[in-house]
């Protein structure tokens, strides 16, 4: 049998011990490459682009010999306003990747002795940047489409007596939300959440191109499909594969994404679910991809990702 690839010395080519034995001015060097790679690391002012910088060494801070304006090689990106050291930020890249089914942040916050909340933050500010190298993607070829339902669990009352009849609506919390994933065969993938299968309709339009060839399950939800491309179509209640039409690759995101809900993160709220959905759309489509590659794919996402909204001081607010 052939060997899987993570088992492979291919799948190893960044360590932690490499990380920490860089020290921080390689580990510097390292965000500022990925930063600037046009200029091969030398800062370019982002305010109005000028290549020429004073360097204020001693604070790891540039200023503009154009416009004035000081900026550090974090300034506007999603690492915006970092504490942590250079060497702490690209362990936990690496301790990140190397995740297959996502990383705890309990479990980052160990590994490198920071807060819960530090490492929590980050972790999303990761997940950000992930999502925005997905975004506007559109997908062709063979697209296979598949919604999977995350939350809302109801516990059954501890005495059969009372307990309801959690299938009936009035008796669930409400809370259950819909992935919808469209992969291409070989490819790449996109995920969505709403509130239904069907929901996913228009993300669909804007973002299969019009000559792709859908396969997609029984699922009424995507009879209209059909009206815009040539769809496809496996009854699962017959089999998983017809006629070569499957959405094998769609579920095996969702087995992914499964495993990291409930043997990672245990629990998943409704308002991140998009936030790991995205994630494990990423560890899929780079699942082949060294772990060095992945670490510095992930550094040049997030230095590419603007100022977090959501995540930029978030124990700060009041709400
Ligand atoms: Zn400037």
């Amino acid at each position: 049998m052939a060997q899987h690839f993570l088992l492979s010395a291919a799948a190893r080519t960044l360590s932690l011990k490499q990380v920490f034995s860089m020290g921080e001015d390689r580990a510097y060097d390292t965000f500022c490459l990925l930063r600037w790679p046009e200029t091969d690391g030398e800062a370019v002012c982002p305010r109005c682009g000028c290549c020429e910088t004073y360097s204020i060494s001693t604070r790891r801070r540039f200023k503009c010999v154009g416009c004035y304006h000081q900026f550090s090689v974090t300034s506007g990106t999603i690492f915006a306003s970092r504490k942590l050291s250079f060497t702490d930020l690209l362990a936990a890249i690496v301790i990140f990747v190397n995740g297959a089914k996502g990383v705890a942040a309990l479990h980052l916050s160990r590994d490198l002795n920071v807060q819960y909340k530090t490492a929590f933050v980050l972790t999303h500010k990761l997940r950000e940047a992930m999502a925005q190298e997905q975004r506007g993607r559109v997908l062709n070829g063979i697209v296979e489409i598949d919604g999977g339902y995350f939350g809302g669990h109801v516990k059954p009352e501890n005495y059969v007596a009372d307990r309801k009849d959690r299938r009936l609506k009035a008796n669930q919390s409400g809370k259950r939300e819909c992935v919808v994933i469209m992969r291409e065969r070989n490819g790449r993938s996109l995920p969505f959440v709403v509130a239904n299968e069907g929901d996913a309709v228009p993300m669909v339009r804007d973002h299969v191109g019009t000559l792709a060839t859908i396969y997609a399950d029984e699922g009424a939800g995507w009879d209209a499909l059909h009206a815009g491309w040539e769809t496809r179509r496996v009854n699962h209640s017959v089999a998983f594969m017809d006629e070569g039409v499957c959405t094998n690759q769609a579920e095996s995101y969702f087995s992914r994404l499964r495993r990291a809900e409930i043997g990672t993160h245990h629990h998943i709220a409704g308002p991140y679910l998009f936030a790991y959905a995205a994630e494990m759309s990423w560890r899929e489509d780079n699942r082949r991809v060294s772990n060095g590659q992945q670490a510095t794919m992930v550094t040049e996402a997030a230095m590419a990702a603007p100022v977090s909204r959501q995540w930029a001081g978030y124990w700060q607010r009041a709400s």
